[in-house]
């Protein structure tokens, strides 16, 4: 990869002060050197080595690697669920890295969607009050609430299905629904772990379509993925290995690996 990429060209900082100031407008995502410890009374686990990550505003990443190499755990701390041991984590305007829950929670709502392998729905609430909740803890007024629902459906394809509970659904219909919940307050980043990981091929195909359309649309995207084929629809793909990030490639180039350990995607 060129010192002119537009994966890494922001990070520069040779760059003039205005296209710095620029980048800095557009990006939405960044981590400095974070890294994620974890220690039981016998072992400690490195989940996170020493991320570098910048992502801008409307990018689509992929991030692949093998179990345990720290993917989930980079979402958890990009989807402010989990704070770093150390390093610097920006969302937004906000250096969150030292954020107490209750802001990280503030900040997530509206602005961060889930999407996950297992789909995560509360089986005793039907369709209409899965999608509905995040606006429920939003404090989104009754009437609002009804017609951002009902777009929501529409737009996976299940308005007919509000009633229905998760367990009378097929797994499809039930990603859709979560992708529905994922996207009813119209969040800028939306976080998704495996999403097609249970689902057959055409099932998953809906969702990646979904996926790029959303993104199409103008919200940003991080995916963790298995499938290349999947990978190949974002603008950039993250390789991880023991909790560095070990290339960023684009799709089209594929097999192309630069050694770089950080980026910014978008
Ligand atoms: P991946 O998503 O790539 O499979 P994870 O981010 O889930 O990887 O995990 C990275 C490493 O951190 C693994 O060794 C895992 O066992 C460890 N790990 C993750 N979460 C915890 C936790 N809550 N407590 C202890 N170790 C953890």
């Amino acid at each position: 990869m060129s010192a002119e990429s537009p994966l890494t060209r922001a990070a520069d900082p040779v760059l003039p002060s205005e296209r710095r100031t620029a980048a800095r407008a557009r990006m939405l995502v960044c981590l400095r050197g974070v890294t994620k410890r974890y220690r039981t009374a016998e072992i400690e686990t490195t989940a996170l080595a020493g991320i570098d990550l910048e992502i801008a505003a409307g990018a689509f990443i992929a991030v692949m690697g093998p179990s345990g190499c720290g993917k989930s755990t980079l979402l958890n701390i990009v989807g402010l669920i989990d704070s770093p041991s150390s390093g610097e984590c920006h969302f937004g305007q906000h250096e969150v890295s030292r954020f107490p829950e209750s802001k990280l929670a503030e900040l997530r709502k509206g602005n961060i969607g889930f999407i996950f392998q297992s789909f995560n729905l509360i089986a005793d609430l039907n369709v209409w009050r899965n999608v509905e909740l995040p606006l429920v803890y939003q404090g989104v007024p009754r009437a609002r609430r009804r017609d951002l629902v009902l777009e929501a459906l529409d737009r996976v394809g299940l308005g007919a299905r509000a009633k229905h509970m998760p367990d009378q659904l097929s797994g499809g219909q039930q990603q859709r629904v979560a992708f529905a919940r994922a996207v009813v307050g119209n969040p800028r980043l939306i976080l998704a772990d495996e999403p097609t990981g249970n689902l057959d091929t055409k099932s998953g195909e809906t969702i990646m379509w979904m996926l790029k359309a959303l993104n199409e649309q103008g919200t940003t995207i991080l995916m963790v993925t298995h499938s290349a084929s999947h990978a190949a629809r974002a603008h950039c793909v993250l390789s991880l290995s023991d909790g560095r990030i070990v290339a960023t490639r684009r799709p089209s180039a594929q097999g192309h690996a630069s050694g770089h350990a950080g980026a910014l995607v978008g």
